[in-house]
């Protein structure tokens, strides 16, 4: 490689938005086909909003919000501080959770109050042999249907509610999913979403294919498999989760506001909001590689 080419490449990128990781970052991307998206944080905003809160007959609304808020305090994830965010809204100060123990793509649980309580998605109650009363089923496929994240809410064993959260796709995200289709690339969805929240959002953006309830572990074997058929991959993601996937990329691109793992792990850091970025990344960095060849 020529050092002069790939300093080109760099102070371009700069200009628009693009950190890239030193030289060989790039010199180890072939030429990409295939572009990975993550939903929530890339594609959307991640700034996630309960907008609804159901509780099963024998309880209020406010008793789920109160201990689904309670066992979020502890958390990182955007659904879980979304969750404390409107409880303390609603009702102030919450109980303080004790044990707390997130996991990862499944949701949360503590002790609040001497009572456990389960914060997540329906394979987490499945995991725990909690069935989920067929009202609140119903509550589950219906927001999935609307592409919205619906979690169930269970204490010692028991679920006894649904919250409902949105999340807004990003203003930029249907013009960069446009361009990446007019250069030839496949687009892929990647998420731990459901199969029916992550339909609903491709269909919005064009995105030819969904990989959905793809847990965080195996985002990066997802990756590998793709590599495996011949695929040329640039992945692009901002949490925790996507830091093995973006190490495991041709080009891995993170966007800059996300976890500190994704912005370690990828070739490539997205400095700006605006995901038109992404295409432009791309188009730089095969433009590098044909000049260094
Ligand atoms: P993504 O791949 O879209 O970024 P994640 O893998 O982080 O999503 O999470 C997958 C699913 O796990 C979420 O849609 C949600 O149902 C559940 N989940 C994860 N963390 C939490 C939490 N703290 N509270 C409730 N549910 C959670
Ligand atoms: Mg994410």
């Amino acid at each position: 490689a020529t050092p002069t080419a790939l300093m080109v490449g760099v102070g371009r990128s700069a200009q628009l938005g693009i950190l890239i990781k030193g030289p060989e970052a790039l010199e180890a991307s072939r030429a990409v086909d295939t572009v990975v998206l993550d939903k929530t944080g890339t594609l959307t905003t991640g700034t996630m909003t309960v907008v609804e809160t159901h509780a099963a007959d024998e309880v209020g609304t406010g008793e789920v919000l109160r201990l689904a808020g309670a066992v979020e305090t502890g958390s990182e994830h955007p659904i879980g501080k979304a969750i404390a965010e409107r409880a303390r809204d609603e009702l102030g100060d919450l109980p303080s959770p004790e044990d707390f123990t997130a996991v990862p793509g499944f949701g949360a649980h503590a002790d609040v109050d001497g009572v456990r309580v389960v914060v997540g998605n329906e394979r987490l109650l499945a995991e725990r042999d909690i069935p989920v009363p067929p009202e609140l089923a119903e509550r589950l496929r219906r927001a999935q249907s609307r592409a919205a994240t619906a979690v169930v809410v269970a204490v010692d064993g028991r679920a006894i509610g649904v919250l409902v959260l949105r999340d807004q796709l990003k203003p930029s995200a249907s013009a960069a999913v446009a361009t990446l289709r007019e250069m030839g690339l496949r687009t892929v969805l990647l998420t731990g979403d459901t199969e029916a929240a992550a339909r609903t959002v491709a269909g919005e953006l064009g995105i030819d294919e969904v990989l959905a309830g793809v847990l965080p572990a195996d985002k990066a074997r997802t990756i590998d498999r793709l590599r495996e058929n011949g695929a040329r991959v640039a992945m692009v993601g901002d949490g925790i989760n996507d830091g093995p996937a973006l190490a495991g990329a041709d080009l891995g691109m993170a966007i800059a506001r996300g976890s500190d793992i994704a912005v370690r792990s990828a070739d490539m850091v997205l400095v700006r909001e605006d995901l038109r970025v992404v295409p432009d990344a791309i188009r730089l960095a095969n433009r590098t590689l044909t000049t260094i060849r």
